[in-house]
């Protein structure tokens, strides 16, 4: 009789299956302030943390650097800077989109955080990186509290 430890699962009896996992995050305080901020008044929402000289954009609980917790949230510009693009001309079933969608990190003014998202009213040949943008809010009536009340970013 062996006392080995058994290191393949593969070599006891088992069977084979799928266990579904999906995941559902809550926004937490502060994305829960974020995300009524964009619905109810159009706005971006920031905390800062005064000790680092950091705003986080979207706004968190805590400071990264130091772990003070912070509480002073604030309007921030609906205005930034495009830090980075991509260019896609498919959709996720591989087919052509009827025109290119533009991604983008946008890194917001007055803050040291950004968005990813469409960039929107640009032709994709005039993109650069530093292009200032706006945000362009949908109606109120269609807003959900979802980053995707932000219509998308346009140059501003
Ligand atoms: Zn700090």
């Amino acid at each position: 009789m062996s006392f080995d430890k058994i290191r393949d699962p593969r070599k006891l009896r088992h069977q084979i299956g799928h266990m579904e996992c999906d995941y559902v995050y809550t926004a937490g305080v502060a994305g829960e302030r974020f995300y009524l901020a964009l619905r109810e008044d159009g706005k971006l929402l920031a905390t800062r943390c005064d000790k680092c000289n950091i705003t986080y954009m979207p706004p968190r609980m805590y400071c990264d650097k130091c772990f003070a917790e912070l509480t002073n949230y604030k309007e921030v510009p609906l205005t930034g800077i495009i830090e980075s693009y991509t260019i896609t001309y498919f959709d996720m079933d591989g087919e052509v989109l009827p025109e290119p969608l533009v991604l983008a990190f946008i890194k917001i003014d007055q803050t040291d955080g950004g968005l990813i998202h469409t960039v929107g009213n640009i032709k994709p040949e005039s993109l650069k990186i530093g292009t200032k943008v706006k945000a362009l809010f949908k109606d109120k009536a269609k807003r959900t509290g979802a980053l995707t009340d932000i219509k998308c970013f346009q140059p501003a």
